[in-house]
């Protein structure tokens, strides 16, 4: 088979964890597949490189000289942990030494210049994944394997100027990756590229978003046509519920993409939320495996097609750290333009909506926003809609979560809301606001904070989910 791996973070966090990652890999080179291979950073250096780009921006020298000395320690650890050669390990050693030269230079321009923009914090946050694929190679060679590193700009991965969250410009990428690494498959070597990063046509470097690596993997995969995509993390898979909130949750063996999709972007954490778009418009099905069980076959996410539909709800997920805002007035009612100015409001402000309800009498209009947002949004909303007349009142509440439930046998099936409300209701739980997308693959409600963790374990028992 060909396939794309990537490595998360947790995967490569030390020199021990890269030995594991190093023998995955080389097991299934052995067994006669054609691999790419995808690595995040060290684990927590991409957050640790973000702490210190801010405190370059404040020209703060000497942070900048510890970060340095820390992050040249751990990546160099690392390496003498992981790599036997001795002649290996200077060799790499050396890239590293080099790359984190660059990067203190950057990091003092920084702070010379007191300015911090976006182009150049996706700069400085390339290092993390930079230092890492050298040594993930190095790793590999050190076992007897042929390989080479890239960085996602090198392995032909071109976006779009939209630093921090830039979008691949496909047909340009999957044409120069797959010029780039498919004559290296050929040959039998195995590519290590850089998750996360890419770059403009110009060559400037940009990210993905964070956890853009798993988005760099299916992208790869998608310019390769490879047959699978693994996603290596540290849990054996997608789970109907959180194991911390609900001890009999399970591992989903198979999902669909639009299933996986929902939940992704309802926070069960670890998805990058456009990563699988790459894959599934291939029909390139992506597996999610843990690097420290890899026996077990993980969670396979398909085209719904594939999928034995037994289950109405597959997984039930808790947001927390979220705020809701109802805009209300007797004057929104037949007054049209109301909601696209409340939405235009928060647009303008960068503020992200997670929910959106209104009822049908118009009167009000309700919205989820991550609660460090609340402040601004509601300065932003009462200044540009009280007093016209037209809304009456913009209130909020606190202390609140969501809670969706996720499943494509919801589709058509009737009945599925009953049940889920009865058995929320059956706790004495209030629901506070509720949505459902026409695509029925989602139901999401909204209820007081404390009483968030029992009603996802009563849905969790109704939909019989640990079965
Ligand atoms: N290192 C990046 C991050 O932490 C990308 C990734 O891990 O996927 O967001
Ligand atoms: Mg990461």
């Amino acid at each position: 088979m060909k396939l794309v791996m990537k490595f998360g973070g947790s995967s490569v966090a030390n020199g021990d964890c890269i030995k594991k990652v190093a023998k995955i890999i080389s097991d299934y080179n052995s067994q006669g597949n054609e691999l790419v291979v995808v690595v995040s950073a060290l684990d927590g250096v991409t957050d640790q490189l973000i702490e210190a780009s801010e405190e370059a921006k404040k020209g703060n020298l000497n942070y900048i000289r510890e970060f340095i000395q820390k992050i040249r320690e751990r990546h160099l650890n690392t390496i003498k942990d992981a790599i036997k050669t001795e002649s290996l390990k200077e060799e790499v050693s050396k890239i590293v030494q080099s790359i984190i030269e660059e990067l203190e230079k950057v990091l003092i321009g920084i702070s010379y210049l007191g300015e911090l923009t976006p182009k150049s914090l996706d700069y400085v946050l390339s290092f993390g994944e930079r230092l890492s694929a050298p040594i993930l190679c190095y790793s590999l060679l050190d076992i007897g394997l042929s390989s080479k590193f890239f960085s996602g700009k090198d392995a032909g991965i071109v976006t779009d100027s939209n630093y921090g969250e830039a979008r691949p410009l496909i047909n340009l990428t999957k044409y120069r990756v797959k010029q780039k690494l498919e004559p290296l498959l050929n040959k039998g070597i195995i590519p290590v590229v850089t998750g996360y990063i890419a770059s403009t046509q110009e060559g400037f470097i940009t990210t993905l978003g964070r956890g853009g690596s798993d988005y760099s993997a299916t992208i790869i995969g998608a310019s390769l046509k490879v047959d699978e995509v693994y996603i290596w993390t540290d849990v054996d898979g997608l789970m109907t519920a959180d194991p911390k909130i609900v001890p009999s949750a399970k591992t989903m063996p198979e999902i669909s993409f639009q299933e996986a999709i929902e939940m992704a972007l309802f926070g069960a954490k670890g998805l990058h939320p456009r990563a699988l778009e790459p894959a599934m418009e291939e029909g390139i099905p992506v597996r999610i495996r843990n690097t420290f069980n890899p026996e077990n076959p993980g969670t396979l996410i398909v085209n719904e097609k594939k999928i034995d539909k037994g289950k109405i709800v597959k997984a039930v997920t808790l947001i927390k750290n979220v705020s809701l805002i109802s805009v209300n007035g007797a004057g929104m009612v037949g007054t049209p333009g109301t909601a696209s100015k409340v939405f235009d409001v928060l647009g303008k402000n960068n503020i992200n909506v997670l929910m959106i309800s209104q009822s049908a009498s118009e009167t009000n209009i309700s919205f989820i926003i991550k609660k460090p947002f609340l402040g601004k949004a509601m300065s932003a909303l009462e200044i540009s809609l009280l007093g016209q007349g037209i809304v009456r009142e913009i209130t909020a509440e606190e202390d609140i979560c969501i809670i969706a439930i996720v499943g494509a046998g919801m589709r058509g099936t009737p009945g599925v809301a009953a049940r889920l409300f009865n058995a929320v209701a059956k706790k004495g739980i209030n629901v506070i606001m509720i949505s459902q997308g026409s695509s029925e693959v989602n139901i999401s409600f909204v209820v007081k904070e404390k009483d968030g963790e029992e009603a996802v374990r009563a849905i969790h028992e109704e939909f019989g989910l640990s079965k």
